[in-house]
């Protein structure tokens, strides 16, 4: 089933790419592995993902145990200051940086292991109560003070869009997440590189891909539905 999941997404991503006239190159594809079970995502892993999405600091820790060192860990989820410890040098990549206070503890933790540490800037685009992200009006000021901060790299942006049956209804958040990356681009920070942009999930990548993104997170496209069990 993976293999086949793998195949159809991985047909999605080259049409959407062919159709805003953009190299495949330029979109990284990142299996969403939240909730499976590690003998998936070595099925993932055979058929050639690298790149595996956490949302959780111990599942990203066991998996990362268990799993061959090749693999690019992005750790997608909201992540609490207290367990920043024990993944600032296992991920490859933080999608999910909101406040200066989480930023520091990441810079202090990462002085400590003498890792560098990549991270995107999370903007809450839609503004949705329910989720997590700075504002649009406040990503540029952050991404300034996290740029000072030391072994620390801002890669870019990311979004979770809102839950919708239409992913047309998301162009524009995608839209809006790309203009500011383009404005902080042109505010030329020191020490920030921004050239990725985390977008666009099962229900919206493509159209993510049409508005410029780097990365897409697609987990149930890949892996199937989720089951959540009320202990976890
Ligand atoms: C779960 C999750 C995804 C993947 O969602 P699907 O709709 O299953 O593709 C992507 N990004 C984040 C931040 C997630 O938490």
């Amino acid at each position: 089933m993976i293999r086949e999941n793998l195949r159809t997404v991985e047909d999605r991503i080259q049409a959407a790419c062919r159709q805003c006239g953009r190299n495949r190159e330029e979109v990284q594809l990142i299996a969403v592995s939240k909730t499976k079970p590690v003998e998936m995502l070595e099925e993932a892993y055979a058929c050639g993902c690298r790149d595996f999405g956490e949302n959780k600091v111990q599942e990203l820790v066991d998996k990362y145990e268990r799993l061959p060192k090749d693999i690019r860990w992005h750790m997608i989820g909201h992540l609490q200051r207290n367990k920043v410890k024990y993944i600032v040098d296992k991920v490859y990549l933080i999608h999910s940086v909101d406040s200066l206070r989480l930023a520091e503890e990441i810079s202090k933790e990462a002085v400590k292991k003498q890792v560098t540490v990549s991270v995107l800037v999370e903007i809450n685009v839609a503004g949705e109560e329910s989720k997590f992200g700075t504002t649009a009006r406040e990503a540029a000021a952050l991404v300034e003070e996290i740029a000072k901060l030391p072994n620390m790299i801002v890669k870019g942006l990311m979004t979770i869009a809102p839950y919708v049956e239409n992913p047309e209804e998301n162009r524009l958040y995608f839209a809006m997440l790309r203009q500011i990356y383009v404005d902080i681009i042109h505010k030329n920070i020191d020490n920030v590189c921004m050239k990725e942009l985390s977008m666009g999930m099962t229900g919206d990548y493509e159209t993510a891909i049409t508005e410029g993104a780097t990365y897409i997170r697609i987990g149930t496209g890949i892996f199937g539905e989720r089951e959540y069990t009320s202990v976890q």
